[in-house]
């Protein structure tokens, strides 16, 4: 088994949680009242508290009262200020529902809201994951090449089903990927995410993925782009394992690309099909640089080769040339990721009488279905989506056979949720550059 990477939270974060009076413990209730008295009171069962702050949304640890077990619940506010906001929204809650994969974040429930009147936020109950890539990777806690293997592995593992159900993901960096105890990691945060465009002559928008981890044709203005962003963002992930720096640290867009080709050399013309007018000048009318791609090898002491290699196909400049998850997860690197991912932390395989491993015939599963973003086409108004949302998620409450959660307004979470909002402009990625 891999040792633990879960990092200790901060005392900031427990602090003011054990006085809040036994009636305004749970955050999250029974909505149907003659079933509150049945609350469960788990001993396992830890106080409610904030754990995390995504792009678009606030995530509290709480204790589901129908079985005691802690799991994360993420507020969604201000989601009805404009048609843009709107939609995202009902777009990710329609993928959280959607995805079926251990290493894919998905709904585990939705609260159900009030009447459609008074429907101003979203509750989505997730499962609880201790930690996330970025946290590890800042932390001291040391970290093997078993685990840089297992980690990468099921990061390929979660996004090749992605990538297969038709969606881009975005916005692939460390602190999209969470990790539990037993170092299963989870792809989360689909606030970016959407549905593969098929057609070239629509324009894709550039305002997505933190600029660290943005592929070359994103940074050079590419009105077109395709799942190849998102394994760009893996190559700098996979060496940021490795070395535990982050591998292109620009201030800007103009700088980012400057880094990414001091390491790969200037790209020729045909690398840069996708480019802009401007931005491909810019590229031509800077000195020539050759590739610098062995210093690869001083990411870390003992870095093999296979890793490099890998990391190299990963980070290639032309996007059709880009290896795809399928073809990274094919490489020889991944093989002990694999082995012992399915030996001993996946739920797809088992030991029978405790000793014959019975393996999966599928170990990295694609999706049986496409997503369908159908839904989206006519939506035209703030109130079309909420009317829409809200009998969504009545829906999926009346399907479940468990009974329906809301959350507590008497709760000291409900207070802190009440005053939150959705991230400060300074916490989204930062916008592309403009060409000339
Ligand atoms: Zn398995």
């Amino acid at each position: 088994m891999l040792k633990a990477l879960v990092g200790s939270r901060t005392s900031q974060q427990m602090r003011g949680f054990s006085s809040v009076a036994p009636s305004s413990q749970h955050t999250i209730i029974p909505a149907q009242a003659s079933f509150y008295h049945s609350t469960v009171n788990s001993p396992d069962a830890k106080p409610d508290r904030p754990i995390g702050y995504g792009t678009f949304g606030v995530v509290w640890s709480v204790t589901d009262p129908r079985d005691g077990k802690n799991v994360a619940l993420k507020k969604m506010p201000n989601v009805f200020q404009n048609l843009v906001s709107s939609k995202r929204v009902y777009r990710e809650i329609k993928m959280l529902c959607f995805f079926k994969h251990d290493n894919v974040l998905s709904a585990l429930d939705l609260l159900q809201p009030p009447s459609l009147e008074l429907f101003q936020e979203i509750y989505v109950i997730t499962e609880l994951m201790q930690s996330d890539l970025h946290k590890i990777i800042v932390s001291p806690q040391p970290l093997s090449a078993d685990h840089i293997k297992v980690f990468l592995y099921q990061i390929l593992r979660g996004l090749k089903y992605l990538h297969s159900s038709n969606i881009l993901h975005r916005d692939i960096k460390p602190g999209n990927l969470l990790v539990n105890s037993n170092c299963v990691l989870k792809i989360c945060d689909f606030g970016l995410a959407r549905v593969a465009e098929i057609n070239s002559k629509k324009h894709m928008t550039l305002e997505v993925v933190t600029q660290y981890y943005r592929a070359p044709e994103l940074l050079m203005g590419a009105r077109h782009y395709t799942w190849a962003v998102d394994m760009w963002s893996v190559g700098c992930i996979f060496a940021e394992l490795l070395s535990r720096r982050i591998l292109f640290q620009a201030q800007s867009p103009i700088q980012q690309l400057e880094l990414i080709t001091d390491l790969l050399g200037t790209p020729n013309e045909s690398d840069m099909k996708y480019a802009c007018e401007g931005a491909k000048n810019h590229i031509l009318t800077r000195p020539h640089k050759v590739s610098s791609l062995c210093k690869l090898y001083l990411l870390c002491p003992q870095v093999p080769s296979e890793a490099v290699n890998l990391i190299t196909r990963m980070l290639t400049f032309n996007p059709d040339r880009r290896i795809s998850c399928a073809e990274a997860l094919s490489c020889a690197y991944l093989d002990e990721g694999r082995l012992r991912y399915h030996s001993c932390m996946c739920s797809c395989c088992w030991s029978s009488r405790g000793r014959t491993m019975m393996y999966t015939d599928d170990f990295e599963p694609v999706a049986r279905h496409k997503f369908d973003d159908s839904f989206e086409r006519n939506l035209t108004s703030v109130s079309q989506v909420k009317a829409q949302l809200h009998s969504f998620i009545t829906e999926y409450n009346m399907r479940t056979s468990q009974v329906p959660l809301c959350i507590n307004p008497q709760s000291a979470a409900f207070t802190s949720f009440s005053s939150s909002t959705v991230a400060s402009p300074s916490e989204l990625p930062p916008s592309p550059h403009q060409w000339e």
